[in-house]
């Protein structure tokens, strides 16, 4: 773990149940205290630059502590002399013209939930409420976005039953505004050689059409330069609404109540940790795993599925990125 980032699940409550979403939802937040702690612990770090990153649960829903968290790093990066940038995971919902000024202002680079078409985005994110329409509510926010000129990249993700209609929501979205993008798959879930040779055939026809304006940079493609693969090892850090410390990847079980116990417990930033003693790579992703999960066949599968299939994603993308760009 060499990045300087960490990210802060300021709530886990959300509006949408999607499907591939691991992350258990409860009427929890993240409080002020606990986010001033955690952008300490960040700003520890022997680096001249650092990122703070939100996520949950839907960190929107907790915007006044999005709010402390960001002012206190930018006052504390001042003092410290560190470049400081902010990243968000949103589903846009909550995206208000408030909100995108706030956020516009302090340069956020958004990571925006749309899953493409009305049918797929709903199937895939269907909401807690029935009375919201996801596709409708997550548009208008990813469309004010776009309007606001913020840093936006519009993630879609494939489950291995919708892997097939990826080029079209591509589209879907292109028709919307948005030219930066990562294409996802559903962590968590099974994939069959057949699923994987789908889901890479649908990325393959994107590149065919539209191969010119990924050369020009006109469209990205964040999968073809920096993206975590296999993402089920992804060991960055992750500070909890209640202040523990986590490895992302292990974050992504945990809805599967585990067969052990976390082998490497990293504390909780009100105990003042030092990020600087914390240098964990996959090897502690998948060890992790293995002890908390390994004695369920079923999760077992599907943790080794993931990393062979991201694994593959991984060098497939590394190849396209060759193939558009030579070596770079
Ligand atoms: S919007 Fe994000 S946090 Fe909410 S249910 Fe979907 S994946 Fe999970």
């Amino acid at each position: 773990m060499r990045k300087s980032n960490i990210q802060l699940f300021v709530t886990r409550r959300c509006q949408l149940r999607c499907t591939y979403c691991p992350v258990e939802k409860r009427e929890a937040d993240m409080s002020p205290a606990t986010a001033r702690c955690a952008v300490d612990f960040l700003l520890q770090r022997r680096s001249p630059e650092a990122r703070v990153d939100f996520g949950g649960g839907e960190p929107l829903l907790n915007f006044p502590v999005v709010r402390e968290a960001a002012e206190y790093a930018e006052a504390r990066a001042r003092k410290l002399g560190k470049r400081l940038s902010f990243y968000m995971v949103t589903n846009a919902i909550e995206l208000d013209a408030g909100k995108l000024a706030w956020l516009s202002k302090r340069r956020f680079s958004l990571e925006l939930s749309l899953d493409g078409s009305r049918r797929d985005h709903n199937l895939q994110k269907p909401a807690a409420d029935p009375g919201l329409d996801p596709y409708a509510a997550t548009r208008g926010g990813v469309e004010r976005a776009l309007a606001a000129g913020l840093d936006c990249v519009v993630v879609a993700v494939a489950d291995p039953s919708r892997a097939g209609n990826l080029a079209r929501n591509f589209e879907h979205l292109l028709g919307l505004g948005a030219r930066r993008f990562d294409l996802s798959y559903s962590v968590g879930s099974l994939w069959r050689p057949e699923d994987e040779a789908v889901f890479f055939s649908q990325v393959r026809s994107i590149v065919r059409r539209h191969r010119a304006e990924l050369r020009r940079g006109v469209i990205g493609l964040g999968n073809l330069g920096g993206r975590v693969e296999p993402t089920v090892l992804n060991a960055e850090l992750m500070v909890d609404t209640d202040g523990s410390l986590h490895l992302m990847s292990e974050w992504l079980f945990e809805t599967t109540r585990p067969t052990g116990a976390r082998p490497f417990p990293l504390g909780r930033v009100q105990d003042r940790p030092d990020i600087n003693a914390i240098d964990w790579g996959r090897f502690h992703c998948y060890y992790t795993l293995v002890r908390m999960h390994g004695q369920d066949e079923r999760v077992r599968r599907v943790i080794l599925n993931n990393i062979d299939f991201g694994t593959k994603v991984g060098a497939f993308f590394a190849g396209l990125d060759r193939e558009l760009h030579g070596s770079r």
